[in-house]
């Protein structure tokens, strides 16, 4: 079993999209262990998104995922890092296949309602990041 930090972004919050994330997560059978809805500090939020310090939207994202609340949570199960990136769907929604997240509900690259964890290593900085007291 393995663990990883997804997001529903502010995008997701605001569209009322929380429940239909979180149930599409469970129905996969991963299991929710941590579960949060806050507002990121711009000090977090460029923690978070370190490897995109370079790159010509790194402020723009910043100021996006800082722009209301978000939910942070952690998952665990099988495989948990590619399970929910293959529910999540590409980057980018205009290419996301139809049956994932962004797929289904989403239309903008920087808008595009959910992150999770890319690799074992990104996942446990980011559970870290967000869920300091976690077991
Ligand atoms: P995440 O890391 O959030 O799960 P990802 O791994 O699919 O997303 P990355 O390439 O790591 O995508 O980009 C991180 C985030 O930066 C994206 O989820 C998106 O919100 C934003 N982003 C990516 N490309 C662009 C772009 N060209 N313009 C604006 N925002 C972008």
């Amino acid at each position: 079993s393995e663990r990883t930090l997804i997001l529903i972004k502010p995008d997701g919050v605001s569209r009322g999209l929380v429940g239909e994330v979180l149930t599409r997560v469970e129905r996969k059978g991963l299991r929710i262990v941590a579960l949060d809805l806050r507002t990121l500090d711009a000090d977090t939020a460029k923690s978070h998104y370190e490897e995109h310090a370079q790159r010509p939207f790194f402020d723009s994202l910043v100021e996006f995922i800082t722009s209301g609340p978000l939910v942070a949570a952690v998952v665990e199960g099988h495989r948990a890092i590619e399970s929910f990136r293959a529910l999540a769907g590409a980057t980018d929604p205009v290419n996301a296949a139809p049956g994932t997240i962004r797929g289904d509900l989403g239309l903008e690259v920087q808008a595009n309602i959910v992150h999770g964890s890319d690799s074992t290593y990104s996942a446990e900085r980011e559970i870290k990041l967000f869920f300091p007291d976690l077991a």
